[in-house]
């Protein structure tokens, strides 16, 4: 299996040079020459299996055996799964006769973003592995420098994912200050040499550009070898398609025979798109439901067929009237939800769906075609922060999926909902989010029978913990510390941390600290 980027160029990758170079070149993202199918016994012979048995079936219908044999896959999937903390590392809870949530949180920083970085980072050490391998022992070891920014939550899983991996190194930087306590300590605990934590006295976008401007210093990117595990990383998505087959197992165990509608809560499509290749692979299941909080670009091009970064109208008005003086787009039009990890402006992996879509509409079986046509609309997405499709097109994205747009308030009257029904259960706001549009498509009028709704939970609660206690403050037998608070995080704010504090978003000064840090 090679792999192309969504902008074109002919140039066709191996599953090693995708995962390692991340974003194409062109600015495209990568894809697969196919989509797979999946071997015609496959619901016989995979319904007892793991989620380790499953993610090898699945990955090496994408990974070629002379790439990664089945033997190391097995291997490396082993290892990435062995830190979870529940023996389905996925599992499925019910919550009534129709919905049940799938639990993507028993990771080590107990968020979802560790079903994908735990196999990343091993993926990153078995290549570098093999190409020093090769070298005779004078020559210089090809290492990888990780290099990201985080406004909290995402840096923790990258950091988890990459510590103690040979010949990596991470460096993360934080806005000082600006990241909650247990965000900062869930980073900064973590000691291992390779691991980097930088405050920067600014902001998340500071650190944003400072990342950007450290990539796009060729003599600097070269010298180190930087590396990025930002969510356009091909591997991350398809370390996601796992447990939609699994859960998609455990609901048929219980329900022989039920459809199965997945609700995805989404930031920048990675989650959901990973159920979109399961579904084109075969897994039968309903519409996608992309769950957006108020951020909610990907809902509005599902009603509209347009593509905006901000709506039109008074809202724009209002947003560039607040904006930053300096005119940074993200800082105009990003609102500030009780689900951040979904606060966004564009969503980065909804180009690989526009891909397939333009790739259908074109009707010519021609890939340069379909790229040639995203590579319009991205750049007209960089250009006028819009674009909108043809009618066929948005035609043909309504086929897979439905979007629904969830608000704070009706996140937090979910969170309290399923804390007072039976059996209860506390959902973190981004979970809520999926659950509340799960309840507004449950209430539409639909063919008959419904299906059973699976509804992904992306977060521990305790990790957002000033929703939950807000959400759940009237309720006098809640207790944050006894009912949320898991045993991992007790202490947690009381362990050494280990900062590199940097005086200003100065690419020089971060530079400095990752060349005296790699050279140590
Ligand atoms: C990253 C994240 C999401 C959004 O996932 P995407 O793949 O970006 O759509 C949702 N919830 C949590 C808690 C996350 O960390």
């Amino acid at each position: 299996m090679k792999y192309f980027s969504t902008r074109g160029d002919s140039e066709r990758l191996s599953f090693e040079d995708t995962v390692l170079t991340g974003l194409a070149p062109n600015g495209g993202l990568y894809i697969p020459e196919h989509i797979p199918t999946l071997p015609s016994d496959w619901q016989e012979k995979w319904k007892s299996h793991s989620f380790v048995d499953l993610s090898v079936e699945v990955l090496s219908l994408y990974i070629s055996e002379d790439e990664i044999s089945r033997d190391d896959l097995r291997k490396l999937v082993e290892k990435s799964y062995s830190t979870f903390r529940h023996p389905d590392i996925t599992p499925l809870q019910k919550l009534n006769e129709k919905l049940f949530v799938l639990e993507l949180f028993h990771g080590p920083t107990f968020a979802f973003k560790d079903v994908a970085l735990q196999l990343l980072g091993n993926l990153f050490e078995f290549f570098l592995a093999r190409r020093n391998a090769k070298k005779s022992s004078g020559e210089p070891k090809e290492k990888l420098t990780v290099v990201g920014a985080t406004s909290g939550d995402t840096g923790s899983a990258a950091i988890y994912g990459l510590r103690n991996k040979e010949n990596v190194s991470i460096f993360i930087l934080h806005p000082k200050g600006r990241v909650s306590p247990i965000q900062q300590a869930q980073m900064a605990t973590i000691t291992d040499a390779n691991v980097h934590n930088i405050a920067v006295k600014g902001t998340f976008d500071d650190c944003q550009d400072t990342v950007k401007a450290l990539f796009g210093d060729r003599e600097f990117n070269e010298k180190h070898r930087l590396g990025a595990v930002n969510s356009i990383n091909w591997a991350r998505i398809l370390a996601q398609t796992v447990y939609y087959f699994l859960s998609y197992f455990h609901v048929q165990a219980i329900s022989p025979g039920a459809r199965i509608q997945y609700v995805v809560p989404t930031g920048n499509f990675g989650d959901v798109l990973a159920g979109y290749y399961a579904k084109r692979m075969g897994l039968p299941m309903d519409k996608l439901v992309v769950a957006t909080n108020s951020n909610d670009i990907l809902a509005r091009f599902w009603k509209t067929g347009k593509y905006e970064r901000v709506e039109l109208g008074a809202e724009t008005v209002a947003a560039l009237t607040n904006g930053a003086p300096d005119g940074k787009e993200s800082v105009v039009a990003v609102k500030e939800t009780l689900s951040p990890a979904m606060d966004i402006l564009v969503s980065s992996n909804f180009e690989r769906l526009l891909w397939y879509l333009a790739y259908e509409a074109e009707g010519t079986g021609s890939v340069d075609a379909a790229c040639v046509v995203v590579d319009g609309w991205m750049k007209s997405v960089k250009s006028d922060g819009r674009v909108e499709v043809p009618r066929k097109v948005l035609e043909l994205a309504k086929r897979d999926f439905t979007a629904e747009r969830v608000s704070d308030d009706q996140t937090l009257a979910t969170i309290r909902r399923f804390y007072e029904s039976e059996p209860s259960y506390i959902a973190d706001p981004h979970t809520a989010v999926g659950l509340t549009a799960a309840q507004i498509i449950a209430s539409e009028p639909i063919s008959n029978p419904s299906p059973i709704r699976v509804s992904l939970s992306t977060a521990h609660p305790a990790k957002f913990s000033e929703a939950v206690a807000e959400a759940l403050a009237s309720f006098p037998a809640f207790n944050f510390d006894r009912d949320v608070l898991p045993e991992e995080f007790q202490g947690l704010l009381q362990k050494e941390q280990r900062v590199i504090e940097v005086g200003s978003a100065d690419v020089d000064l971060v530079k400095n600290v990752i060349e005296s840090k790699v050279s140590a």
